[in-house]
């Protein structure tokens, strides 16, 4: 799921660049640079730059056409999915979701993180950069 993810992202990558010949600074769209006949060729983005592989090609997708997961907000809303909305405490009705938060922080983000990895698992988010942010697979397909 995941390599299929991102070979069609680095095919995406190929097709938002062209190559480059570094040396004689221009573009090598054959692959071959016409000037030098070198094939060793970094890929350019029009607009973004120049650079080698196409890593940093598919970052720059990702942070421009992609909004990463707001990871607090869609636990908190599966939260409310399996939980009542409302808790009591003595005489007052309060938020189920606030309480927690407010009254054991600690195990709120230890829930949080179980629930990323779930996710993640599931094949539902998926991470580039180890877990620091995640993207909606069904965002990333759509690209
Ligand atoms: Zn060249």
């Amino acid at each position: 799921m995941k390599t299929e993810i991102k070979e069609k992202l680095e095919q995406l990558a190929i097709k938002k660049s062209i190559p480059f010949c570094y040396s004689c600074y221009r573009q090598a769209p054959t692959g071959r640079c016409k000037t030098c006949g070198s094939d060793d060729l970094m890929r350019e983005m029009p607009g973004v730059g120049c650079e080698w592989g196409t890593d940093w090609i598919i970052r720059e997708i990702l942070s421009t056409e992609l909004t990463p997961v707001n990871t607090e907000e869609a636990f908190e809303e599966s939260v409310r999915q399996c939980y009542p909305e409302t808790v009591t405490v003595a005489w007052m009705e309060m938020d189920t979701v606030s309480v927690a938060k407010e009254m054991d922080p600690v195990s709120w983000n230890v829930a949080k993180a179980e629930w990323e990895s779930q996710e993640a698992d599931e094949g539902n988010i998926i991470s580039f950069d180890h877990g620091s942010s995640y993207y909606w697979t069904s965002d990333l397909e759509a690209l």
